[in-house]
């Protein structure tokens, strides 16, 4: 690739499984002086580095404490200033809550040149790994996915919850685990069937990988008591039901601790 110096290569690193990256993304890793990465890129990408390339985690720390966007956005913008090749690492696909539209911002107002390079995203990564394909030329022909993270600027209002119920045959949720309660009873009072169903699928695409099967009715429960563990994707639809013939990965038993 020809480079300029100190351009920012925004980076979907895929969902977990290291392998689904790709080429470019790869070739973004190879080059980088400095690779700033969060939480959910699989420090395995990170073996692929130069030698002399400067790593900076920008993700949750074991006490809980994250680094302010704003912190990230200047450490970004600091680094390329100084003619560096930057490799901004993100889970998934980069454009799919992933901030990179923030991040970009900033980059515009200090005149800072940047690429973005697509990722496999979990929303639609982890349901296939699962057995779930998110759409289905019988089944579903519709897909959304969406955030579970309501923070109170972000609610989902509800003519939106409206159109989720009844006019999107499968609905992946992001950062939903916490609110799967209200997310499925949302979806319910709104007019989807209460026994529709639903999977929850935790680290999927790694060793790690984890799915229990509900419906909007009794997910909540079933997830609690298998102590389900973030990150997980909530898939919503008629297209779970193909798990039962297209589940090809096996996966090992939820140990409950
Ligand atoms: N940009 C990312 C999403 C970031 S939001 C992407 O495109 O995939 C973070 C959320 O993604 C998590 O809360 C979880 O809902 C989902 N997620 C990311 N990796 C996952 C994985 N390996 N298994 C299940 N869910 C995952």
């Amino acid at each position: 690739m020809g480079i300029e110096k100190g351009t920012v290569f925004f980076v979907g690193a895929g969902p977990g499984d290291p392998k689904l990256i790709t080429l470019k993304g790869l070739e973004c890793i190879q080059i980088a002086d400095v690779i700033v990465y969060d939480r959910l890129a699989n420090p395995a990408l990170l073996e692929h580095a130069r030698k002399d390339a400067e790593i900076i985690y920008v993700g949750k720390h074991p006490s809980h404490h994250t680094i302010p966007q704003e912190q990230i956005n200047e450490i970004i913008v600091a680094k390329a200033l100084e003619g560096k090749t930057v490799t901004r690492l993100k889970g998934g696909d980069p454009c799919v809550f992933g901030r990179v539209g923030e991040e970009a911002l900033e980059l515009v107002e200090h005149g800072i040149s940047y690429e973005i390079v697509p990722g496999v995203t979990a929303g639609i990564a982890v349901p296939a790994y699962a057995g779930i394909p998110v759409t289905h030329r019988k089944v579903a022909t519709t897909f959304a996915m969406v955030t579970g993270h309501l923070c109170q600027d972000d609610t989902i209002p509800e003519e939106k919850w409206n159109a989720l119920a009844t006019g999107i045959d499968t609905v992946a949720f992001y950062m939903g685990m916490s609110n799967i309660e209200f997310l499925c009873g949302q979806l319910v009072r709104h007019g989807r069937a209460p026994q529709t169903p639903v999977a929850v699928v935790s680290w999927g695409t790694t060793s790690l990988q984890r799915t229990v099967i509900g419906t909007l009715e009794n997910i909540a429960r079933k997830v609690a008591e298998e102590k389900v563990p973030n990150p997980a994707i909530i898939v919503v639809g008629e297209v779970v039901r193909l798990r039962e013939k297209l589940e090809w990965i096996v996966e090992k038993q939820f140990s409950g601790a």
